[in-house]
Parts: structure tokens; C-alpha cells; sequence
């Protein structure tokens, strides 16, 4: 067996202390430096991310505030006059009635060719 092979198998069998090596890797294994520190490392790997599994970490009081603020995207605060205000209001009316009148037509004409078809 190869380093390479053997290092696929040391990857699978590192989180468990007294896992069994498949026999070829066993014997590699006990031959192979490079292949005993490889191991060596994964295990100090886990050793260390499972010691990070208890840590705690007190967020900073400002953490929401300044996660918030950088979320909202900065918009400009318009103030309308009250004749600006009937204005936007009297458009917006407007454009909807539009639409209304328009998807009423196309209704209006579906129906008269669904039946002119039959
Ligand atoms: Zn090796």
C-alpha cells in the first residue's frame, strides 16, 4: 500500500482512538513515519476542535446594533408637501385604474374569441 492510499484511511478511522486499520494499512502504517505523523496530526486536529465545542464566547453588546446597521441599506427620508402627497396618491390611483381597465379588456377579449372559436 501506498502513502496516498493509506492516508485515505487514517482520514476515516483518526476520530476513533482504537479504530481497526484494515490489515495492509496496519502493516504500511507501522513501517511508515510520514504515515504515523499524518495520523499523529488528524488526531491532534480533533483534539483540538472538540476542546473548541465547550468555548463560549460572549458576543460584544454592540454586535446587534452594528450587524443592523450594516444590513439596513441607506435610504433618504422624502418628505412631501400635502400637494405633493394628493399628487403621488392621485398617480398611483390612476396607474392602478390602468391596469385594472387593461387586464379587464384582455379578459374581455379572451372571452369573445373563446367564443367565436367554437
Ligand atoms: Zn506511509
Amino acid at each position: 500500500m501506498q502513502c496516498e492510499e493509506v492516508t485515505l484511511v487514517l482520514a476515516e478511522v483518526a476520530p476513533v482512538e482504537d479504530a481497526a486499520l484494515p490489515l495492509a494499512a496496519a502493516r504500511h502504517l507501522d513501517g511508515c513515519l510520514r504515515c504515523q505523523a499524518e495520523l499523529s496530526q488528524y488526531r491532534k486536529l480533533l483534539r483540538g476542535l472538540s476542546s473548541l465545542r465547550e468555548v463560549q464566547i460572549a458576543p460584544d453588546s454592540t454586535l446587534l446594533d452594528e450587524i443592523l446597521e450594516n444590513l439596513r441599506p441607506p435610504a433618504p427620508v422624502l418628505k412631501l408637501r400635502r400637494r405633493d402627497r394628493r399628487k403621488a396618491i392621485l398617480k398611483g390611483v390612476g396607474a392602478a385604474a390602468a391596469t385594472g381597465a387593461a387586464g379587464a379588456f384582455v379578459a374581455v377579449s379572451k372571452l369573445n374569441r373563446s367564443t367565436v372559436a367554437q
